[in-house]
């Protein structure tokens, strides 16, 4: 194990110490088939995050968490506790509905601004994209969905997700919506795609981090929570979220009117998207990936496949903030640190062990930016532009290098020397990313 800079490396296997640093663990299995949504139990206290105003709670109180999403369960014991949470649900002034309504006429956009979008429909922009998105593609005709279920279902979908999260927040749940929306008209999806495959793309894009509680997988095992034992510690928060997904589609009875069996090919469907966000099996789906590309043999007509191509698209869309406009990358990219570093003091404060990338000492934005970059938004764009050269692609490829030569810059200034970058991390580069294109 060496350090060089701020990220630690094993040179015997890097990716998957970069991996471990952001979090995660190798290991998969699907594990219990249980809704989560109701049974969240978190044995930490989840109000430690926002200690501020946050008290003993009440017996009555204690036994309704059991009922509630981590999200419900804070806010339900504030108004046990008589505190008043400042109101969401302000009448929009006509002029703010105006303007978000002409913002989404260009919902397909590469620079759509979901930070302004989110503003000017009072934080809820999960609720008001989506349900543009539902409408444009024709969903709500095709399926004959019950509009007021709809609203009803993304609105759940919307609260709980933590509002607390600086980054794991319904504004990144929509940011993923409506990159994933581009993503599904691109020539080569959209020509082959069903509505039912558009369907499952929107809905897993808007519940992939759905009840997020703002701390990765390391941080539930070490603090034996209980997610972390029922999903044996294989993508924990994935399956958390997946889980609560199918606890909010089967309360809203959006699909109630389907058969069973379609509702159950979904509610799977939908997981099988959600779960291949797990950053930890990256190098598993990108190696599937780039053998398909190589032998040419990726056949859109084939169901299989284009589900394949979805988990892709669905792992793009969520790794694709280095990929934005440096205005919108910047801003993604410090929410994300500041998560990391908020772990890190909790983990400092109650002596756990501070995670890799998480401890705000040894930590820079520009180092964790250029390490996630390199080794994760690289490879994976590449691929995707393999498969689909479109515009788009090469877009996110020109914002992506010139982002991380921003970064680059950044980390040039702090460190005070007129070295390029880390040699640590050019050396690497070479041994991890031996592929085209490079970018820097
Ligand atoms: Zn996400």
């Amino acid at each position: 194990m060496q350090r060089r800079g701020a990220i630690s490396y094993d040179s015997s296997d890097q990716t998957a110490l970069y991996i471990r640093m952001l979090g995660d663990v190798r290991v998969r299995s699907r594990a219990g088939f249980e809704t989560e949504r109701r049974g969240s139990h978190p044995y930490i206290d989840f109000r430690i995050f926002h200690s501020n105003s946050e008290i003993e709670v009440s017996v009555s109180a204690r036994n309704v968490r059991r009922l509630l999403s981590f999200q419900r369960y804070l806010r339900s014991s504030r108004f046990f506790r008589g505190i008043t949470v400042p109101n969401s649900s302000n009448i929009l002034d006509d002029d703010y509905n105006g303007q978000a309504k002409c913002m989404l006429e260009k919902v397909g956009n590469w620079n759509f601004d979901i930070f302004l979008f989110d503003r000017l429909t009072n934080g809820n922009s999960l609720v008001s994209l989506t349900f543009h998105l539902f409408n444009l593609h024709g969903l709500i005709e095709h399926f004959q969905l019950d509009t007021m279920k709809l609203r009803r279902f993304l609105v759940m979908v919307q609260e709980d997700y933590h509002s607390q999260n600086p980054y794991h927040n319904a504004v990144h749940a929509a940011d993923v919506t409506q990159a994933m929306h581009c993503y599904l008209k691109e020539p080569k999806l959209s020509k082959s795609l069903t509505p039912w495959d558009v369907l499952l793309s929107l809905i897993a894009a808007a519940t992939h981090d759905l009840d997020h509680p703002g701390v990765n997988q390391p941080f539930l095992i070490k603090t034996n929570h209980y997610l972390a034992t029922l999903y044996k510690n294989t993508s924990v928060l994935e399956n958390h979220h997946w889980r609560s997904a199918v606890g909010l589609l089967r309360e809203s009875g959006l699909f109630a009117h389907m058969s069973l069996e379609n509702r159950q090919l979904m509610e799977s469907q939908i997981g099988d998207l959600i779960l291949a966000t797990d950053i930890s099996q990256q190098n598993e789906y990108l190696s599937m990936f780039r053998s398909h590309l190589d032998r040419g043999d990726l056949c859109l007509e084939n169901a299989n496949h284009r589900h394949f191509i979805l988990q892709m698209a669905l792992k793009c869309a969520d790794i694709c903030n280095p990929c934005r406009t440096w205005e919108l990358s910047k801003q993604w990219s410090e929410k994300v640190t500041e998560e990391f570093f908020h772990q890190g003091d909790i983990e400092k404060k109650y002596h756990l062990g501070v995670s890799p990338l998480c401890d705000r000492q040894t930590e820079t934005i520009a180092n964790i930016q250029i390490g996630f970059m390199t080794y994760l938004v690289e490879p994976l764009f590449g691929e995707w532009a393999r498969f689909s050269n479109t515009r788009l692609s090469q877009t996110m490829l020109g914002h992506l290098g010139l982002n991380k030569a921003s970064w680059k810059g950044v980390q040039r200034e702090q460190s005070g020397s007129g070295d390029d970058v880390d040699p640590t991390f050019e050396e690497m580069d070479s041994d991890i990313l031996p592929q085209e294109p490079r970018l820097s």
